[in-house]
């Protein structure tokens, strides 16, 4: 068997991996004419990790990530509104690794070209058509240019391309991205480290929302911060399409003037980042969709469920979805009825997770405790109960499939040694 896949990131790089381990021959084919370590942060939680130790990467990413501690919310005048303990601290067997995007995607790679070879990446292969002929797919591509540069042809066909997804195109011709007009600033900077120094700091609410986490250990004690702050986008803006293009530093330092806590200058750390290193991307997802897989082909990762950036799943269900792909090819022979088992496995809690996402998710106690006392309060309690503030939390980790029990209790997806 042969599997094409689509698109060299986070899922399209781990699915490679995966298939790998399980002896599937694939090859990955990437838009972009050089695959550089692209991205801020991003965060790997314990179910992730669970499959990327079995795939023989925990350590390295361990040592590149920071493995985070804890997990804490803060109303806009810096109070307090919950915390919780993170990865092994909360009970699970492997840690949540906070990372940056590049670095997870290097090691990636690098372990893709010692396992699979320096040819199973193939660069400037932008996918622009897909035909099922018979028990082969085939895609055509085009280079940066839009020249046609041949074409593939394998037994599966799988559309890990983003979330502008020309795969997905194939299927939902003219569905458009759903925009709801805030804008994400995005930055990275050098700083001392803040509470536990392995901290996921999440401040403000629905519409006025900041969060921070440091990414990697720097010499001398320090640490990179990455940032999001996400704000109404201001009046007469250009359209926003693309992912991390250059913003106006000064407009997102301004709007969150007044956020300098005791335990972190939020408003400090946003001006002291380099400007260079301020990007900024609209916040978009996509509806959910009834079907990933058709015949021989299917979506994973952000193809599959484009998700707004809350509660930190999008790398880690890429991952996931990669290994309940290949742990349906090791249990079932014919690809097709493989296909639609791993879609089976997977939609119905990733389309939950994106309108979830739309609702806050994790993140809506913020907006429960701004709504109940916007000017602040004298105990949490007082505005949430212990009990709202669990379920809250109990809930999403266990649609998310990543509360302790869950992750604990199973084999990993794909019970092989690790390469
Ligand atoms: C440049 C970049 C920077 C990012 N930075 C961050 C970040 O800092 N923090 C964060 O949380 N998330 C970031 N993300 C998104 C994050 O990687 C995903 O949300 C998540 O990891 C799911 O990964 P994915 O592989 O499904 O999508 P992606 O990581 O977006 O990968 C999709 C890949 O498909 C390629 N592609 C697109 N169209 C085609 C086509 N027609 N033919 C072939 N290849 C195609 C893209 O070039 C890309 O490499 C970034 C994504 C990109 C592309």
């Amino acid at each position: 068997m042969h599997v094409i896949i689509m698109g060299g990131g986070i899922a399209g790089l781990s699915q490679a991996l995966s298939l790998h381990q399980i002896g599937v021959a694939c090859r990955v084919y990437e838009a972009v004419p050089n695959l550089a370590p692209l991205g801020y942060g991003i965060n790997l939680q314990p179910n992730a990790i669970r499959e990327l130790t079995a795939l023989g990467l925990g350590e390295k990413l361990a040592a590149a990530g920071v493995i985070t501690k804890e997990l804490a919310f803060y109303n806009k005048h810096g109070q307090l509104i919950w915390t919780e303990p993170r990865g092994r601290g909360a009970g699970y067997r492997w840690p949540q690794i906070s990372i940056s995007r590049g670095e997870l995607h290097r090691i990636l790679l690098a372990a893709i070209h010692q396992r699979l070879g320096g040819d199973a990446v193939v660069t400037g292969h932008r996918l622009t058509s897909i035909e099922t002929r018979g028990e082969k797919v085939m895609a055509r591509f085009a280079d940066p240019s839009g020249h046609p540069v041949g074409e593939a042809e394998g037994d599966i066909l799988i559309g890990a391309d983003g979330i502008h997804s020309a795969v997905r195109q194939h299927f939902y011709k003219g569905e458009k991205a759903v925009f709801d007009g805030f804008l994400h600033y995005r930055g990275i900077v050098e700083a001392p480290p803040y509470l536990t120094g392995a901290s996921m700091a999440v401040v403000g609410h629905r519409t006025h929302r900041a969060i921070l986490y440091p990414v990697m250990q720097r010499p001398g004690g320090k640490v990179m911060i990455n940032w999001l702050a996400y704000t109404k986008i201001p009046p007469g803006s250009p359209p926003l399409e693309a992912w991390d293009t250059a913003a106006d530093k000064q407009a997102c330092v301004d709007r969150f003037q007044g956020w300098s806590y005791p335990w972190l200058d939020v408003h400090g750390l946003f001006a002291a980042t380099p400007a260079e290193h301020v990007l900024q991307l609209p916040n978009v997802d996509r509806d959910p969709i009834p079907r990933w897989s058709f015949g021989r082909v299917t979506l994973i990762g952000d193809a599959a469920h484009p998700m707004q950036p809350v509660g930190a799943q999008a790398g880690s269900q890429a991952v996931v979805d990669g290994r309940v792909l290949a742990a349906s090819l090791m249990a079932v022979r014919d690809p097709v009825e493989a296909l639609t088992r791993y879609q089976n496995e997977r939609i119905a809690a990733m389309n939950d997770m994106i309108v979830r996402n739309r609702n806050l998710g994790l993140e809506s106690i913020l907006q429960t405790a701004e709504e109940r006392a916007p000017g602040g309060f004298q105990h949490i309690h007082d505005v949430l109960s212990q009990e709202e503030l669990e379920n809250t939390a109990a809930s999403f980790k266990k649609a998310a499939g990543f509360d302790v029990e869950t992750v604990n209790s199973r084999h990993s997806f794909v019970d092989r040694p690790s390469p």
